[in-house]
């Protein structure tokens, strides 16, 4: 568990390098069982996070240990947790390029790029309901599937994973997929690749 929280603050260093947490943007956390999480707490800037920082709620969202008040955000994380056994991290930024393609209410192609398209495991773009809502929960379950990243229209962006690493990894893929892509708009357009070169890709055990 200790280790748990240790990854989710390097995890917060990282994306906050890449601009994923304006002022106190943003929120991360990590199961512990079935029925608690680590969350971060509200008001807090997630590049300055330290492990103490991280507020024990269970699947109410009641406070179990912690010295703040957990991100208003929790019913979100609780929900992920909920629909994915296979979930056990979850990190939610606003990096630029990602939040671009959210406020344009449009999907980066993973086919631009192999390694997206093999790390991230899908982008779902979620319909647009209030930050930290019910409802903003209930579109997310609406996506199904197993997506690595969900795009929040008019927001940010989650990514899941087995492990902060994996979600890490995820979120960065996914956002420089995003700036890519943008880049790639300004001399005509990325290529996609066709499947059988992506399917080659991955048999190449990458
Ligand atoms: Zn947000």
């Amino acid at each position: 568990m200790i280790e748990q929280k240790a990854e989710l603050v390097r995890a917060a260093r990282r994306l906050d390098e890449i601009g994923g947490f304006t002022a106190t943007d943003g929120n991360l956390s990590t199961r512990i069982s079935s029925n608690s999480f680590w969350i971060s707490p509200a008001g807090v800037e997630k590049g300055e996070i330290v492990e103490d920082d991280f507020v024990q709620i269970d699947e109410n969202g009641r406070k179990l240990s912690g010295r703040g008040e957990p991100s208003t955000e929790w019913a979100v994380h609780l929900a992920i947790y909920r629909e994915r056994e296979d979930i056990y991290a979850i990190l939610h930024t606003h990096t630029p390029h990602l939040t671009a393609f959210a406020a344009a209410r449009k999907i980066p192609d993973t086919a631009l790029l192999a390694e997206a398209e093999l790390a991230i495991g899908g982008i779902c773009l979620v319909p647009y309901a209030l930050p930290g809502s019910a409802a903003l929960a209930e579109q997310i379950i609406f996506c199904g599937g197993n997506p690595g990243v969900y795009l929040l229209e008019n927001h940010g962006a989650i990514a899941v994973g087995k492990t902060a690493e994996e979600a890490l990894h995820r979120m960065e893929r996914a956002e420089f997929l995003a700036k890519v892509t943008l880049l790639a708009e300004k001399i005509g357009g990325g290529i996609p690749l066709s499947k059988a070169q992506l399917q080659q890709f991955q048999q190449q055990g990458r």
